[in-house]
């Protein structure tokens, strides 16, 4: 029988897991400023669990049980082939989403007035943009070489900001704070000196790359202050694009945790979510349906059925981090249905189908949960707000997989430093890992 000393015990180890899993995601996080370098982050942990990259363009030979991923620019593919074909088995899925509200720097970004040198941007996704103010901010994503070769970058330490305006020179602002994009939010860099290269210069030295090789670039802004355990007893997490690295790197875990069975286990982190998912790499593109058929086909001879019938025996589950009750405005909340930190997963649910959860899929996954020992929240948005939405949706109207949405709760979604809660890590990461394992 466990003694009283053996139960404290336990119960250490149990803190301990929960926080060196948070601190797992602070990592993740504080290695993907950008969609290109999630991606590369997931990537490097893949190959190093002994997932190897599959491209696009050549023929696939997937043997069973073969682990393997696949890149489409800030998009990733992983899967771990099950014993049996796709189209018998069917597949278990994850999806989520690697990128966050930011800004994009433009074409011609170099901008000089007032005697400072700025950096032209255009905002990416619906940002609260007043949180980006006063920030230690720096560029980073991914350049284009001459000959179509790409180049990870970050510029070190963190050169921009974007300044507010004392109280003193605009009293209007107790009114509320109005930032137009194009006039206010444009990043100083430096004071001016003639003569003194442009930001491109600056970006291809980091990246040991000829500015005149570069043809082409995807690069954003970001926080660059780590991310750091907070809260009273250290166990929130307060960090830059929770929404939804909070998810992909779960996800991610999950898939290396999950053991090899007869069916199919597919993680999709999707870029361009924030945009409305409308590119080649985001969720209404052909990159997940495209990776299925191939796969289906693979596994089944050639069976032109295969992927549809594949696609029958499926569940997907969206996961995009969700909205945890606001402690001084709980009333935004739906009062029967109010997520806390820490309190596990979130099942979300909406009559007008901006989830894709329904009674089946929903049903499904609070029996994984319960099967894991996860408890489960739920989440409906009051009937006199509208309703976010995830990729969930659009890949259950695309691909007709049955899909469940799910995810993590926070606070401050959108904002430039979010908060979440390290306990919901592991449980996270335990029910998609029942998932897969189903
Ligand atoms: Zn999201």
């Amino acid at each position: 029988m466990p003694s009283p000393t053996d139960d404290r015990a336990d119960a250490a180890d149990d803190a301990a897991h929960e926080l060196a899993l948070g601190d797992d995601l602070r990592a993740f996080v504080d290695a993907s400023p950008s969609p290109s370098h999630a991606v590369a982050e997931m990537a490097r942990r893949l190959t190093g669990a002994g997932f190897t990259e599959l491209a696009e363009a050549d023929r696939w030979q997937p043997a069973p049980g073969g682990r393997h991923f696949v890149v489409r620019h800030g998009s990733l593919v992983a899967f771990r082939l099950g014993s049996r074909p796709l189209a018998e088995s069917g597949m278990r899925l994850v999806g989520a989403h690697t990128d966050s509200p930011t800004f994009k720097v433009r074409p011609h970004s170099d901008v000089r007035q007032a005697g400072y040198r700025l950096v032209g941007v255009e905002p990416y996704g619906g940002g609260l943009w007043h949180t980006w103010l006063d920030r230690e901010l720096t560029v980073a994503g991914r350049v284009v070489l001459r000959g179509g070769e790409t180049a990870l970058v970050r510029l070190p330490g963190a050169p921009l900001r974007l300044p507010s305006l004392a109280i003193h020179l605009d009293r209007s602002v107790r009114e509320g704070l109005t930032l137009d994009p194009q006039r206010h939010l444009v990043p100083v860099w430096d004071q001016a000196l003639e003569g003194e290269p442009g930001l491109l210069e600056a970006v291809a030295s980091a990246a040991g790359v000829d500015v005149d090789d570069i043809v082409g670039h995807d690069l954003v802004l970001a926080d660059t202050q780590p991310a750091a355990r907070s809260g009273a007893d250290g166990t929130w997490i307060a960090a830059p694009r929770l929404d939804n690295l909070g998810c992909s790197h779960a996800g991610l875990l999950a898939l290396l945790a999950a053991p090899a069975g007869d069916r199919t286990q597919v993680l999709v982190a999707n870029d361009h979510e924030e945009v409305g998912s409308g590119s080649m790499a985001g969720a209404r593109g052909s990159f997940l349906e495209d990776v299925v058929r191939r796969l289906a086909s693979a596994t089944d001879s050639g069976d032109p059925e295969a992927g549809h019938r594949a696609m029958a025996r499926s569940i997907l589950v969206s996961a995009d981090m969700a909205h945890a009750v606001h402690p001084t405005q709980y009333d935004r909340h739906e009062p029967a249905h109010r997520p806390r930190l820490g309190g596990g997963p979130v099942l979300k649910l909406n009559a007008n189908q901006a989830y894709a959860t329904d009674a089946t899929t929903g049903g499904w996954f609070a029996d994984r949960a319960a099967e894991a020992g996860v408890p489960l929240q739920r989440f409906v948005t009051r009937a006199d707000l509208p309703c976010g939405s995830t990729i969930g949706p659009l890949t259950a109207t695309r691909l007709g997989i049955a899909t469940v949405d799910v995810g993590s709760p926070m606070l401050g979604m959108h904002s430039c430093r979010e908060t979440a809660s390290a306990l919901d890590v592991p449980l996270m990461v335990d029910v998609l890992t029942a998932c897969f394992d189903d």
